[in-house]
């Protein structure tokens, strides 16, 4: 511990900011176990808290529940049987430092001049500061410092004066910088709209009876429903049992966040056309091809690191073994809350099988570096029992920069690669050779126009 403090590997600080899975439904049957499915499928999107709301229209009722940890754990069941209605929305979320448990919980309710709106928001609002002292010069006050909050109070500011939601929610986007995907009840009706370049996925999807929209198309397998198509950059659309239909559009350009192809998206989802799982191994064999190494076992670090390693090991024929075994019961590193948690959960995380690790040269693969702390000790641990190289392989190339767009990577200090060289960063991870996909070999991977893809935190520009 003591010399693993002197290498640095436990020093990051870190200000984190959220990533969220939004799900929203309307059918012709009651929706609330349904969105209690659809959100349970995108728990590896946010696992701080959770929130549910339904519209019974015949009794003109909203019911809401909202609960903090774990969805498993959030809600009781017999306030789930009170979710009554025919159209709801949920949320999962990932809470921003200081804000933990069911406070800046969504759906988030919000009413300007009696008008009311419902919102679930996955993304990040860049210019929320400037938006909310606005609002507050028009007198209408933020009770949170939520960006999401701003939104919803923008939207229905215009709604209680043009009861349009087309142009109130295009006007309103046209004053975002940023990046959102969103679910919006107003006026009886359920909508749904993706920011300019897309940056959040949001896709779909249609069953006899319900027409859903979701972060990723894995909560439309869970319901049975037929993915239809990503929501488009710019689009608002309104969702009823039978459709999704365009109200409005925004223009815009498509900028993806490729982490969620890397990382964020679950593997067996589909986003803009492509399976990430898919895209996951592709990235591994060109990483093969762009850092060929002699070695015995292909070991990925599990559970991100597996679909890169498969590929490395096809493409490169080194045997690929899981060498290191995971805890089912400690939350993903990358989006723990506090860097205590971050050490505790790395420790308890992972042991190594010693009979894949001892006399092997392994090749180690991992999604990403973000702060460089979790591949040091893993590095440390292989060592010690026994590998006689470790070459570490990363599917991402170097983060160099911050991400303004929902993912928790808010300051350069936070990130390995912003002022060190490759080199240096090997050297503090104990690996015996480091290799990065170069940012074409990745852009070749995920298969859409480089143009298309948010880079930004790997060259420093951004889509806005
Ligand atoms: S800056 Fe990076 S993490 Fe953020 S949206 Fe762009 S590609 Fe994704």
């Amino acid at each position: 511990m003591g010399k693993l403090k002197e290498l640095g590997y436990l020093d990051s600080e870190e200000k984190i900011k959220h990533s969220c899975g939004v799900f929203g439904i309307s059918s012709s049957q009651e929706v609330g176990s349904l969105i209690y499915s659809g959100i349970y499928a995108l728990q590896h999107r946010g696992q701080e808290a959770a929130g549910m709301v339904t519209w019974d229209e015949r009794q003109g009722k909203l019911s809401s529940i909202y609960g903090s940890g774990l969805i498993k754990d959030a809600f009781e069941p017999k306030k789930l049987s009170r979710l009554k209605g025919n159209v709801g929305m949920g949320h999962v979320r990932y809470s921003t430092a200081g804000s933990k448990g069911v406070k800046n919980v969504q759906p988030l309710k919000v009413s300007v001049h009696g008008k009311k709106v419902i919102l679930a928001h996955n993304g990040e609002i860049a210019n929320a500061p400037q938006l909310r002292r606005s609002l507050k010069q028009r007198g209408i006050w933020p009770k949170s410092n939520s960006d999401s909050e701003v939104i919803a109070l923008l939207l229905a500011s215009l709604l209680s004066q043009t009861n349009d939601f087309g142009t109130s929610m295009e006007q309103v986007m046209r004053q975002l910088r940023g990046a959102y995907s969103l679910i919006v009840f107003a006026d009886g009706e359920l909508f749904a709209a993706r920011d300019p370049h897309g940056i959040r996925p949001l896709c779909i999807g249609q069953t006899e009876r319900s027409c859903v929209v979701a972060s990723e198309s894995v909560a439309l397998d869970i319901l049975g429903a037929k993915l239809v198509r990503d929501v488009g950059e710019g689009e608002i659309i309104k969702i009823t049992p039978q459709k999704a239909e365009t109200i409005a559009r925004v223009k815009g350009s498509p900028s993806y966040c490729m982490f969620e192809y890397v990382y964020f998206a679950r593997g067996d989802s589909f986003l803009q056309g492509k399976e990430v799982q898919a895209v996951r191994e592709e990235i591994g064999r060109s990483l093969a091809r762009e850092h060929s190494v002699e070695a015995d076992v292909v070991v990925p670090i599990p559970d991100s690191g597996r679909s890169h390693a498969l590929g490395y090991s096809r493409e490169s024929g080194i045997p690929y073994q899981e060498g290191l075994m995971k805890n089912r019961y400690v939350p993903r590193t990358f989006i723990m809350p506090t860097q205590a948690k971050r050490k505790f959960g790395v420790r308890l995380k992972l042991n190594p099988v010693k009979g894949v690790i001892k006399g092997k040269r392994v090749v180690l693969v991992d999604d990403s570096i973000v702060r460089g702390t979790t591949i040091g000790w893993i590095v440390h641990m292989l060592k010690n029992e026994g590998a006689k190289e470790v070459h570490v392989r990363i599917a991402t190339p170097p983060i160099r920069a911050p991400c303004y767009f929902g993912i928790n990577m808010k300051t350069k200090k936070q990130l390995a690669a912003s002022k060190r060289s490759i080199e240096e960063i090997r050297l503090s991870t104990g690996a015996d050779s480091l290799g990065y996909s170069s940012i074409d070999g990745l852009v070749k991977s995920i298969g859409l126009p480089k143009g298309s893809l948010c880079l930004g935190c790997l060259t420093g520009k951004y889509p806005t």
